[in-house]
C-alpha cells in the first residue's frame, strides 16, 4: 500500500472549519488506499502570538522555555486534527515530535534533526490509524523539547517522508505551487510543474518563500521529492525533485524579488591582504547576514568594496563600519537603502548562452539602472532601486517568455 506524507501549513488549519476540511482530506486519502501520515503546523498566527507573549513577559526569553512554549502550537493543532478525523468516523492518533521519534541536537529554536526512529508511526500505520505528527518540534537525547526554526514543519514532513521511505510527500499550503514570479505582482505568472531542488533553493534565497530553505536542503541531500500544492482544491502543484536532463530545456525557471535590501560601499580602500577580512569579520560578529559582495578592479592601489544586507541591519552596520573606514583610510562609506535584488533562476543557464545579455538588455530598455551584479551557475542577480523592482520583474518575466500565455507585448 502506498505511504503518503501530507503536510498542512498554518493557514490550511486556521480555524475549526478548515481543520475539519483537512480531516476530510486525510480520510479521503486513506480511503483511496493509502497509509497516511499528516504533519501539522500551528494554526495561523499562533506561533507569532506566542512569541509576542513571551517577549511581553521577558525581554530575552530563555531558549528552553521558548521552545517548550512554541511547540504547544503544533501539538494543539495536531490534536485537533486527530479529533476531527475521529469525529468523522475515522481513526487517528496525534503524536508530538518526540513521540514520532524525531531526535535533534541541543540547539534551541533552530535544532537540527539528528535521527528519526519512527517505530511508533509504523506500529500505528499497521493498525490502520491516520498518524498525525506535530510539525516543527523534536526532542534531544536528554528528553528536552526543541524546535526546528521558523517554517520548520516543512522540515518535519520532508524528514519523515525520507525516514519512512514514503511514496509521496505533499506540502499543502495556501498557494497553488511555485510560480514563475509572484502572481500578486504578475497576473499571468505561471505555476511551475517541475523544479529542481537547486532552483527552488535559489528562488527561496531570492525571496520566494514558499518552503523553508532548510527543508529543501534536506530534501536535496536525501533525495526526497515533494510536491507543493494547494489545500483549497485538487489541482496538481509543483513537483520539486532531482534535476533531469530535459529540465535544462527551460533557460529561466523563474524571477524573484528580494525587497528591503541596503547597499554599502567602502569607497577607495587600500587593495591589500586582510582588508576584506577586517570589514566582513566586523559585520559577521554582529550576526548581520551579507548577501551579494562585489569588489571592483583595483586602480592606483585602491579598490571599492560593495555588499548588500537587509535594510533593518543598515544602521548597525554603518555604526560598526564608520570607525573601520577611518582606520583603513578609505575615502568614505556610502550607504544606500531602498534597493532590491532581482534574480532570474534556472539550471538551463548552464547550457545556454546569452542569458545575462538578454536580462540586462530588457532592464536597459526599461530605463532601469543596475547597481550591482552577481551570478552563480544557475542565477543572475542585480541590485536596483526598490521603486523599480516591480517593473523590472515584469520586464524580465516577459523577456524570458515565462507568462502563462507565452510572450505578450506590454507597454513599457
Ligand atoms: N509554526 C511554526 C512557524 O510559524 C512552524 C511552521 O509553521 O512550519 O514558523
Ligand atoms: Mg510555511
Amino acid at each position: 500500500m502506498r505511504l503518503i506524507v501530507q503536510k498542512y501549513g498554518g493557514t490550511s488549519v486556521g480555524d475549526a472549519a478548515k481543520i475539519c476540511n483537512v480531516a476530510r482530506r486525510l480520510l479521503e486519502t486513506q480511503r483511496d488506499g493509502c497509509r497516511v501520515v499528516a504533519v501539522i503546523s500551528a494554526m495561523a498566527g499562533v506561533t507569532d502570538n506566542l512569541i509576542k507573549l513571551a517577549r511581553e513577559v521577558s525581554p530575552q526569553p530563555t531558549p528552553r522555555e521558548l521552545d517548550l512554549l512554541l511547540a504547544t502550537g503544533e501539538s494543539a493543532a495536531s490534536a485537533l486534527i486527530a479529533m476531527a478525523v475521529n469525529a468523522l468516523g475515522g481513526r487517528a492518533v496525534s503524536l508530538t515530535g518526540a513521540e514520532a521519534g524525531i531526535l535533534t541536537d541541543r540547539v534551541h529554536s533552530k535544532a537540527k534533526i539528528a535521527n528519526i526512529s519512527p517505530r511508533q508511526i509504523h506500529y500505528l500505520l499497521n493498525e490502520d490509524y491516520i498518524v498525525v505528527v506535530a510539525g516543527f518540534q523534536g526532542q534531544t537525547n536528554e528528553g528536552e523539547t526543541t524546535t526546528l526554526g521558523r517554517g520548520g514543519s516543512d522540515l518535519t514532513a520532508i524528514a519523515l517522508a525520507g525516514a519512512l521511505n514514503a511514496d509521496a510527500c505533499q506540502i499543502f499550503t495556501d498557494v497553488d505551487g511555485v510560480f514563475t514570479c509572484d502572481p500578486r505582482l504578475i497576473g499571468d505568472a505561471k505555476k511551475i510543474d517541475e523544479i529542481s531542488y537547486d532552483e527552488l533553493l535559489e528562488m527561496a534565497g531570492a525571496g520566494s518563500k514558499v518552503m523553508q530553505s532548510r527543508a529543501v536542503e534536506f530534501a536535496k541531500k536525501f533525495s526526497v521529492p515533494f510536491e507543493v500544492r494547494s489545500s483549497l482544491h485538487d489541482a496538481a502543484g509543483t513537483l520539486a525533485k532531482e534535476e533531469t536532463a530535459n529540465m535544462e530545456d527551460v533557460v529561466v525557471r523563474g524571477v524573484s524579488i528580494d525587497r528591503k535590501q541596503a547597499k554599502l560601499t567602502v569607497d577607495d580602500v587600500c587593495d591589500e591582504p586582510g582588508i576584506a577580512a577586517r570589514i566582513f569579520s566586523t559585520i559577521s560578529e554582529a550576526n548581520i547576514v551579507v548577501d551579494m559582495i562585489v569588489q571592483s578592479v583595483s586602480e592606483y592601489g585602491t579598490t571599492d568594496l560593495s555588499f548588500t544586507i537587509h535594510e533593518n541591519d543598515l544602521d548597525l552596520a554603518k555604526k560598526l563600519l564608520t570607525p573601520i573606514v577611518a582606520e583603513l583610510r578609505a575615502a568614505q562609506l556610502i550607504a544606500k537603502s531602498g534597493v532590491a535584488k532581482l534574480s532570474v533562476v534556472g539550471i538551463g543557464m548552464r547550457s545556454h548562452s546569452g542569458v545575462a545579455a538578454k536580462f540586462f538588455d530588457c532592464l536597459g530598455r526599461g530605463g532601469i539602472n543596475i547597481q550591482l551584479i552577481s551570478t552563480s551557475e544557475i542565477k543572475i542577480a542585480v541590485v536596483i532601486n526598490e521603486a523599480e523592482a516591480d517593473q523590472a520583474a515584469r520586464l524580465a518575466h516577459e523577456a524570458f517568455g515565462l507568462a502563462r500565455l507565452g510572450p505578450v507585448v506590454t507597454a513599457i
